[in-house]
């Protein structure tokens, strides 16, 4: 079985590929010649975005699609920005202008509690969606550590490690991250739903 990532962010897809492992093929959008997949995530929730995204490509591909939708909850910002972290610091920001924006609307308060979420949309050749949610708590460090630039990895502490997601290698951070939460779970009913063939030793 072919499962194509509703997803052109390359930080994303060497994770999920990383994460999902050799014995699940994964294909990319560039292998379908569509670059620069985009969705507009207007929804209200990550499942709403997460299926969005997997829908979309799975209209123009009909075979199998997964989506990831990700958030940063923070507790002293009523969870923002949540379903928002994409364009938290305006239309097209870099990573590090949301990094800097949140640092900044952070930096009077005591409570710096967050969590990571990530709800993984993942569409089967039938055209039945699924969903897979992982969850990681931590708290917003006061600067940036370590030298990872992916989203918010720099900012976000692990604390039982007391360490950012950007001080840890890839396997260190997949070991422990919403991500690879979600698609732990979502490996798991491969496994057991009638894939299972397909997938098997390959
Ligand atoms: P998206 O809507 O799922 O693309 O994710 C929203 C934003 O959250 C991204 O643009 C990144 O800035 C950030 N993000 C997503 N996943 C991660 C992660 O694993 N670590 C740090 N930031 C992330």
């Amino acid at each position: 079985m072919k499962i194509v990532l509703a997803t052109s962010n390359k930080d994303k897809v060497r994770e999920i590929k990383e994460i999902l492992g050799e014995n699940i093929k994964i294909y990319t959008t560039k292998d379908y010649n569509i670059n620069n997949f985009e969705v507009e995530e207007d929804g209200e929730t990550l499942k709403e975005n997460a299926y969005k995204k997997a829908k979309t490509l799975y209209d123009i591909l009909k075979v199998p699609t997964l989506a990831d939708d990700t958030g940063l909850f923070v507790k002293s910002l009523d969870l923002r920005p949540g379903v928002y972290s994409h364009r938290y610091a305006g239309d097209n920001p870099t990573y590090k202008d949301n990094r800097d924006k949140l640092l900044d609307e952070l930096k009077n308060c005591e409570n710096r509690d967050a969590y990571f979420k990530t709800t993984v949309c993942f569409i089967d050749d039938k055209g039945k969606d699924y969903y897979f949610d992982g969850q990681i708590n931590g708290e917003i460090s006061k600067k940036e550590y370590g030298d990872k630039d992916f989203g918010y990895d720099q900012i976000f502490k692990v604390k039982e490690l007391d360490k950012t997601f950007g001080q840890m290698t890839d396997e260190e951070k997949n070991l422990y991250s919403h991500r690879s939460l979600a698609l732990e779970k979502f490996k798991k009913f491969l496994l057991k739903e009638e894939f299972n063939e397909d997938i098997g030793n390959k």
